[in-house]
């Protein structure tokens, strides 16, 4: 048996975005995003507060859960 529940497909950066409450969302390659701002502790993201954290960011991969369910892209 194999659960999928916990894994997530590495997915590189392209590009950030604001939702309404001012909060900071990574736009991933493969079309979903992801809130980087809304995780629990042990994932809290100091570079997303700053311009130049971001941007040393981008290209690099999170694990995005919605691609391991098969989410439609956001
Ligand atoms: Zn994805």
């Amino acid at each position: 048996m194999c659960r999928a529940d916990n894994s997530a497909i590495p997915q590189a950066i392209v590009g950030y975005h604001q939702d309404d409450e001012g909060d900071w969302v990574a736009e991933l390659a493969c079309g979903h995003n992801q809130h980087v701002r809304h995780n629990p502790p042990w994932f809290n993201r100091p570079w997303t507060t700053s311009n130049a954290g971001r941007e040393t960011m981008l290209g690099q991969r999170l694990g995005c859960r919605k691609c391991a369910i098969g989410a439609p892209k956001d």
